[in-house]
C-alpha cells in the first residue's frame, strides 16, 4: 500500500500554527516520545500499511460508497452526496482510527488499549478493534455516562472489554478522561492510550487525522468518477473533528472546493453552558494536554457544554481545525438541536436513511445554509440506531410518530 500519511503540519512539536503542542507532566511526555517514534516507523512499513489497508477493506467494508441523494437534491435545489460513512462495520468513522491505534498498540508490544468513552461510540469502536487484534480495553466511563448509554455499555461488555467507572466530579466525558490518564500514568509500559479524536497532545491530533484521512482520499476519486469534477462545496459536523478533518484534508490544496465544518448550536448559542460551538464562542486555552478554542469559564476552566448529540459537546476542538479557522481555509457555522432533528427527519423520510444526529448537524447545514450551491457533498458520519429511543421519546410527537 501507498504511504498516503504525508502532511504539512503538524510541525516536529506537533503545533498547527499556534495550535496543538504538548502540554503534559515531564513523565508522559517520554511517552507520546515513544509513540510519536513507533508512528513515525510504521507508516514507512509496508507491512503496517498493508495490514491496515487489508482490514479497511475486509473488516469494515471500505471504500465506502458515495451516494447521490436525488430526492433531497430535488427538493432543495442543489445537488447532494453523501460519503457513506454510516455503512463502516460498527457504523460510524470511529472504527477507522480505532483500527490503527489497535495495530499501532500491537506493534509496539502493549497488551492493552484503553480510552475514556463518553456517549460511549469511541468505547465500542475500540473493543472492537482490540477483540480483533487480541489486545485486552479498559474503557473509563463516567457513571452518569453508563446509565444513560446502557445499550453501548452492553456491547462493550459483549466484546470482552472492561468498563471502568468514573464516580468522581460531574460523572461525565471529563471526569472519564481524568480517570484514563490516571491509569495510563500508573502503567504507560503495557498500555497504550488511543484518544477517541484529533485531540489531546502531539502527535494524536496528527496520528487520528492521518488515519481518518482515508475518507478524504476515497473521496476524492469517488466524486471525480461520479461528477467528472471536485464537488463545489464539503460540509462535515465538528465534535472534536475527526470525521471533518478526515474528508477536508484531501482537499485542502483545491482551494475553488468550499469546506464547512459545522458545531453544534444546542438549545442556544448565547448561554454558556446550553451548546459546544467552541470556534464561534471560544478562545485559545489549554485542556487534555494541547492548545485550541476551548470554552472556557472567566478563570480558565473548560465550560459546561452541551448539544442534542453527545457525541459533539466537547469544550475544545482539535488544534488543525482552530488553525484552519484562523487561516479562514474552512469557514465553521453552527446548527441547533431543533435544526438538526427536523434534517434527521428529513433524510430519513426522503432518502430512506435515519442519520446519527451528530451527521444530522451536517445534513442541516448544506440543506440551509443560503451560500451553499451546486454539488455539495456530505460527510455522513455514522448511522443512527443509536439515537432513535431518544427522538421518539423526545421529538416523536411533533413528527407524527406515536
Ligand atoms: C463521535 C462522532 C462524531 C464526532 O466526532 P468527531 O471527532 O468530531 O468526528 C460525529 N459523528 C458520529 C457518528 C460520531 O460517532
Amino acid at each position: 500500500m501507498e504511504n498516503t500519511f504525508t502532511h504539512a503540519l503538524p510541525n516536529k512539536s506537533g503545533y498547527f500554527g499556534e495550535y496543538g503542542g504538548s502540554y503534559i507532566p515531564e513523565q508522559l511526555q517520554a511517552i507520546m516520545q515513544e509513540i510519536t517514534d513507533a508512528y513515525d516507523e510504521a507508516i514507512l512499513d509496508s507491512t503496517y500499511l498493508s495490514e491496515l489497508a487489508d482490514l479497511y477493506s475486509g473488516y469494515v467494508g471500505r471504500p465506502s460508497p458515495i451516494f447521490y441523494a436525488k430526492r433531497l437534491s430535488q427538493k432543495y435545489g442543489r445537488g447532494i452526496y453523501l460519503k457513506r460513512e454510516d455503512l463502516n462495520h460498527t457504523g460510524a468513522h470511529k472504527i477507522n482510527h480505532c483500527l490503527g491505534e489497535a495495530l499501532l498498540a500491537k506493534r509496539m508490544g502493549k497488551k492493552k488499549i484503553i480510552a475514556e468513552t463518553g456517549a460511549g461510540q469511541h468505547g465500542v469502536a475500540l473493543a472492537t478493534a482490540a477483540a480483533l487484534l487480541g489486545l485486552e480495553c479498559d474503557i473509563y466511563m463516567g457513571e452518569v455516562d453508563i446509565a444513560k448509554e446502557y445499550p453501548n455499555v452492553i456491547r462493550m461488555k459483549i466484546l470482552g472489554a472492561r468498563v471502568i467507572p468514573a464516580s468522581h466530579g460531574r460523572k461525565t466525558l471529563k471526569e472519564a478522561v481524568d480517570a484514563a490518564f490516571e491509569a495510563y500514568l500508573k502503567d504507560p509500559v503495557t498500555q497504550l492510550y488511543a484518544i477517541g479524536s484529533v485531540v489531546g497532545p502531539h502527535p494524536f491530533p496528527r496520528m487520528v487525522r492521518d488515519f481518518q484521512t482515508v475518507i478524504g482520499n476515497e473521496a476524492r476519486e469517488q466524486m471525480a468518477e461520479l461528477t467528472g469534477q471536485l464537488p463545489d462545496h464539503i460540509v462535515a459536523c465538528v465534535g472534536g473533528g475527526s470525521n471533518a478533518i478526515g474528508i477536508f484534508s484531501a482537499f485542502l490544496n483545491d482551494i475553488k472546493v468550499e469546506l464547512h465544518g459545522v458545531e453544534p448550536a444546542g438549545r442556544s448559542l448565547t448561554e454558556p453552558g446550553e451548546h459546544a460551538a467552541t470556534m464561534a464562542k471560544g478562545k485559545p486555552g489549554v485542556m487534555h494536554g494541547f492548545k485550541s478554542y476551548m470554552l472556557q469559564t472567566e478563570d480558565g476552566e473548560p465550560q459546561d457544554v452541551y448539544s442534542v448529540a453527545s457525541g459533539l459537546d466537547y469544550p475544545s476542538v482539535g488544534p488543525q481545525h482552530s488553525y484552519l479557522k484562523d487561516i479562514e481555509r474552512v469557514n465553521y457555522d453552527t446548527i441547533s438541536d431543533e435544526e438538526a432533528i427536523e434534517a434527521f427527519f428529513e433524510i430519513s423520510r426522503l432518502e430512506g436513511i435515519i442519520p446519527a444526529i451528530e451527521s444530522a448537524h451536517a445534513i442541516a447545514y448544506a440543506l440551509k445554509s443560503k451560500r451553499l450551491r451546486g454539488n455539495i457533498l456530505i460527510n455522513l458520519s455514522g448511522r443512527g440506531d443509536k439515537d432513535i429511543d431518544f427522538v421518539v421519546e423526545n421529538y416523536g410527537e411533533k413528527y407524527g410518530i406515536e
